[in-house]
C-alpha cells in the first residue's frame, strides 16, 4: 500500500525529530564541527605597524575553545574572531621563545578581569608554571587591589599549569584526544608540536621547527597540517638590514623550515590539507603568496593555504 501524504510526512517529521535527538545526546559524536582559526602567522616577537599579528592558533573543538600559542595581540585576536574572554578553557605552549608566550599571563589576566566563570588548563614544557607565577607577582598590587577594592575572585585559584618534558598524550577529553611530539629548534631542546584528534577532524600545529621528520610520521593523515616556514630570500634582505645579521641567520637556517622541507613534510604525513603559518619574515608584505608555496609545491601535491591572520579553516 502507498503511504498516504499524512503518513509519509509523519515518517519525514519523525525521523528528523529522532535525529536531531541523537544529535543532542551526542551519541558518539560531537554536536559542532571542528574549526581552526589562525590568530597570528608571522614568526618572531617584533611587533608590526601594520600586516601578520605574533603567533597564535585557535581551534575550536565542540565550540570549546584551544589556544595554542600566545603571541603577542592574542587576546584581541580573540576578540576579533568573535571569541570573549571568558570563554578561554585551554592554552598550549608549544616552546618558550616570546612571540609564543608574550601574551600568556595577560590573556589568563584579561580572561579574569572578563569574568570568567570556568577554569583553565594550560600545557607546556617546563619553565610554564614559573611563568605565571612570576606574571601574577609582576601583577601583584592590580590583583591585590581588585580583590579587595572590586570584591574580584583570586586569579591564582582559575589555572592549573600542566608540565611536560618529553612526547606523548597531553590531555583527553570526550571531544578531542592532544598529543605532543619533539621537534627540532634549537638552541631549545623542548620545543613541541601538538596533535588534536577529535571526531569530525585530525589537526596537526608543527610549532617552532627545523626539517623533523618525526614530525612526518606523527601528523602522518592528517586532515590539516599547520607549519611554520621561512622564505630564504626574504631572510637575506632582513638580516642585510641588522646589525646582528649573520648570528640571526645562522639561528633561523639551525631553527626553521624552508619551503621544500615542508613541502616534504607534508608529503611525507601524506595530509589533506597543509597551511603554511609562522612566515619568517612575516612583514615582508613584497613575498607573494606564490613565492611562499612554490618550493612546497615541488613535493606536496595536496592542497596548499597560504594563511593570513584571522582565516578559518
Ligand atoms: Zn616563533
Ligand atoms: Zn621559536
Amino acid at each position: 500500500m502507498k503511504p498516504t501524504r499524512r503518513q509519509f510526512l509523519t515518517a519525514a517529521t519523525s525521523f528528523s525529530i529522532s535525529y536531531a535527538l541523537l544529535a543532542r545526546v551526542g551519541f558518539g559524536q560531537q554536536k559542532k564541527p571542528t574549526r581552526i582559526i589562525l590568530l597570528g602567522t608571522k614568526g618572531g616577537p617584533r611587533v608590526g605597524e601594520t600586516g601578520r599579528s605574533n603567533p597564535s592558533t585557535l581551534i575550536l573543538i565542540n565550540d570549546v575553545p584551544y589556544v595554542v600559542d600566545c603571541g603577542y595581540g592574542t587576546s584581541k585576536q580573540l576578540l576579533t574572531a568573535g571569541i570573549a574572554l571568558n570563554r578561554l578553557r585551554y592554552i598550549f605552549i608549544t616552546h618558550h621563545h616570546s612571540d609564543h608566550n608574550l601574551e600568556l599571563g595577560a590573556l589568563v589576566y584579561n580572561a579574569w578581569i572578563t569574568g570568567l566563570p570556568a577554569h583553565i588548563d594550560a600545557y607546556g614544557p617546563p619553565g610554564l608554571t614559573q611563568m605565571i607565577r612570576d606574571f601574577f607577582n609582576y601583577q601583584k598590587f592590580d590583583i591585590d587591589t581588585r580583590i579587595e577594592d572590586e570584591g574580584r575572585s583570586d586569579p591564582h585559584n582559575l589555572m592549573t599549569s600542566h608540565e611536560f618534558d618529553k612526547a606523548g598524550m597531553v590531555l583527553t577529553n570526550d571531544d578531542v584526544k592532544i598529543s605532543a611530539c619533539m621537534v627540532r629548534h634549537p638552541p631549545m631542546k623542548q620545543a613541541y608540536a601538538y596533535r588534536f584528534d577529535a571526531k569530525d577532524r585530525s589537526i596537526v600545529i608543527s610549532g617552532d621547527t627545523t626539517y623533523a621528520p618525526e614530525l612526518a610520521d606523527f601528523a602522518k593523515g592528517a586532515d590539516v597540517l599547520v607549519h611554520e616556514v621561512m622564505y630564504l630570500p626574504g631572510i637575506d634582505a632582513l638580516v642585510r638590514r641588522l646589525p646582528n645579521a649573520k648570528r640571526l641567520r645562522e639561528h633561523l637556517m639551525a631553527a626553521h623550515t624552508l619551503p621544500e622541507d615542508v613541502g616534504r613534510i607534508a608529503a611525507q604525513a601524506n595530509v589533506k590539507t597543509l597551511v603554511l603559518s609562522h612566515f619568517v619574515p612575516g612583514d615582508d608584505a613584497s613575498i607573494t603568496d606564490e613565492q611562499w608555496s612554490e618550493g612546497v609545491r615541488k613535493y606536496f601535491k595536496g592542497r596548499i593555504v597560504v594563511g593570513k591572520d584571522l582565516m578559518e579553516i
